[in-house]
């Protein structure tokens, strides 16, 4: 059995469409056959919420992945969505980064607990909107991060903060990091700002930046109170054919660079 390809969804900005990214492209790679597990490291559990896990359902979640004995395994709990499974979140997590200031060796807990796994074919891990413990354990345990970009105007400036945080990582836990990919989010193509603030990132990041572009699309903002991802909520609008799109490009440069 192989091991998993392990992404980090990650922006320091809140709202740019990490959790929306997180959902429909583990949706979208779930319904290509491969099996997905979403990793909710955001304590708002927006991505438990979004997939149909209630409150009451969250038994073992990504802190007792974290800051207890508890295996995946354990804390995965499965979705309406075969081969798609997820480990949620409570608010439980808000208090991680005081709680675990002073554990030992706590950039790597995630790592700890992911880096064996086998039999899984990507985990995909929401980070939240901070640099801070989670997203760094995040960063930590992963291969690659992914980067949902919103085209407005401070994105770049917000986008080389990020990358700075990756060249520490680097330097420190995690020398093989890479960036899977920027992710065009939330584009509008009435809106010049937008298209221009999408021509300086290609300019600037060329091939890391995806081909593949999310339109604003109602269905994507909809599909998350009906508890499953627009895949299944509206499966041939905008916004699904859009993820199945990054879906496609994301294993055709999983190929090109295995
Ligand atoms: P983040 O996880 O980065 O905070 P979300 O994925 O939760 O961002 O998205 C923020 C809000 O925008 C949510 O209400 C979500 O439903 C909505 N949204 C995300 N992507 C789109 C899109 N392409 N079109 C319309 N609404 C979107
Ligand atoms: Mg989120």
């Amino acid at each position: 059995m192989s091991k998993p390809r392990i992404v980090a969804i990650a922006n320091q900005k809140g709202g740019v469409g990490k959790t929306t990214t997180a959902i429909n492209l583990g949706a979208a790679l779930a319904e290509l056959g491969h099996s997905v597990v979403i990793i909710d490291l955001d304590s708002q559990g927006n991505a438990s919420t979004g997939l149909g896990i209630p409150a009451e359902e969250r038994v073992l979640t990504s802190f007792d992945l974290l800051a207890t004995d508890e295996t995946l395994e354990a804390c995965l709990v499965s979705t309406e969505v075969e081969n798609l499974r997820l480990v949620p979140s409570t608010s439980d997590l808000a208090s991680a980064d005081v709680q675990l200031s002073t554990t030992p060796g706590r950039t790597q807990l995630l790592r700890n607990k992911i880096a064996d796994i086998q039999g899984i074919d990507f985990i995909l891990i929401d980070c939240p909107p901070a640099l801070g413990l989670l997203t760094l354990n995040g960063m930590v345990a992963a291969h690659s991060i992914l980067v949902p970009l919103q085209a407005e105007f401070y994105a770049l400036e917000g986008l080389s903060q990020l990358l700075t945080t990756v060249r520490e990582v680097r330097q420190s836990a995690n020398p093989d990091l890479r960036i899977e990919g920027i992710l065009m989010t939330m584009s509008d193509n009435r809106n010049n700002l937008s298209q221009q603030v999408e021509a300086d990132a290609r300019n600037t990041l060329s091939d890391l930046v995806y081909k593949t572009v999310i339109p604003r699309n109602v269905r994507l903002s909809e599909a998350p109170s009906h508890a499953m991802p627009v895949l299944r909520y509206d499966t041939t609008s905008k916004g699904s054919n859009a993820y199945r799109s990054l879906a496609q490009e994301f294993l055709q440069r999983q190929l090109v660079t295995a």
